[in-house]
């Protein structure tokens, strides 16, 4: 506990932990399980192409969300890509700039225009408005993100879509195990897309899976995964490489199975968070968008002109070796490769004020509620004390 403002490791106290805490480092699982699983695959000598791991895991997510088809494949970003192919899109997709740079770069990868929009201040989700405002001739598809797992409007999202007879499809590599109004999410739109990557709340090391209710647009995407084929030495359409192993297949399995007491631990740890806060006029953690959320990510938001503090408080905790994030800074727009590529809206206020205003916190079964609590508490203590801070750091450089 930090008693003056010369306690803190940045002006040379003894840093808060003695370890490193991440965001994003992978939770426990059960790891004889996860062996066995390995070890049987080892045994079967089936290490890939549709193995009976990876249709285990398709047909236990396809149970979990509720969803006709799970199609398992190498990651997030590669399932973007084979659903966009797989709608046929060819020109200008209409995307939020307030996501992870990946979800843009999937598009351009494949030669998709991605066209950014600004997102709701509440929600931190695509504002339907600027999709009429922003949508051109060109316009070939919606692609909504959820967020930290939050829901976006799908209802006014699917009104657009329809009004521009555009697909619409979702990156939902944040949202496994949320729901919108009561109903998992993976179930809008034309299909949705979840990361299964190591630092996401359910994870196959490097992994996603694709979702849809649409029988046929399924089958193309299992098809397009395999190189396009449909037999032995027959191939319909242009596919690529994106299956998923079973060594990731295991890991997926086990870490499912893990879930319930991993979002049970995460709700422990926001408790914590939110106690130690709550009392803050301008600093809060962004809250649930239902009562299905897994509480993956701890938002902090602060409430300021300009993200000094944001800046500041960064930095003040990494010295504490509490490594928060500023997800995403500075804003896909404003990143390379867009920023100088003459196709990005001047400036998106909402995008660019989070992407100055947001920190994100640890989480996971690597950090105890106890943990949480002394981050919070050390939170609150440095805003008690950010005129001295303040100065100091101004001081200090
Ligand atoms: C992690 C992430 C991705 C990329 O997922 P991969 O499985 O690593 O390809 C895409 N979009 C968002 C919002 C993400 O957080």
């Amino acid at each position: 506990m930090k008693r003056t403002v010369d306690d803190l490791a940045a002006f040379g106290g003894t840093p808060l932990f003695d370890r490193l805490l991440h965001v994003g480092r992978p939770s426990d699982v059960d790891r004889r399980v996860l062996a066995a699983r390995i070890d049987g695959a080892m045994e079967r000598h089936w290490l890939t192409n549709d193995g009976p791991l990876v249709r285990t895991l398709e047909a236990t997510l396809s149970e979990f969300l509720g969803v006709r088809h799970c199609i398992a494949v190498s990651s997030a970003t590669v399932g973007l890509q084979l659903v966009a192919k797989a709608l046929g899109v060819r020109g200008e997709v209409l995307m939020p700039g307030f996501t992870f740079v990946g979800t843009a770069t999937a598009l351009s990868w494949i030669g998709l225009t991605p066209v950014f929009c600004d997102v709701l201040p509440e929600s931190h989700n695509l504002d339907p408005a600027e999709i009429r405002r922003r949508a051109t001739s060109a316009t070939a598809a919606i692609l909504g993100v959820h967020l930290w797992g939050r829901s976006c409007d799908v209802e006014q999202l699917e009104a657009a879509a329809r009004e521009l007879s555009v697909p619409l499809f979702f990156d939902s590599a944040h949202a496994l195990g949320c729901s919108h109004r009561s109903r998992p999410l993976g179930n809008f739109g034309c299909a949705e897309v979840f990361s299964l990557h190591a630092t996401k709340v359910v994870t196959s090391l490097e992994g996603g899976v694709v979702t849809t209710n649409d029988s046929d647009l399924a089958e193309r995407i299992r098809q397009a995964r395999n190189f396009g084929f449909v037999k032995e030495d027959q191939t319909v359409a242009l596919g690529i490489n994106g299956k998923m192993n079973e060594f990731s297949a295991a890991m997926g399995l086990t870490s499912l199975e893990a879930y319930p007491g991993v979002r049970a631990h995460n709700v422990a740890v926001h408790a914590a968070y939110r106690a130690t806060i709550v009392h803050l006029n301008e600093i809060s953690l962004i809250e649930p968008s239902g009562p299905e959320w897994n509480y993956h990510y701890a938002i902090l938001q602060l409430q300021e002109p300009d993200g000094f503090w944001r800046n500041a408080q960064h930095r003040l905790l990494q010295k504490e070796n509490v490594l928060a994030r500023r997800y995403f800074t500075p804003g896909v727009h404003r990143s390379a490769p867009y920023a100088e590529s003459g196709h990005v809206p001047e400036s998106l206020p909402v995008t660019e004020r989070l992407a100055d205003t947001l920190l994100s916190l640890p989480t996971g079964t690597q950090l105890s509620p106890a943990e949480a609590a002394a981050i919070g508490e050390f939170i609150a203590f440095c805003y008690a004390h950010r005129s001295e801070i303040t100065d100091r750091l101004r001081g200090t450089g």
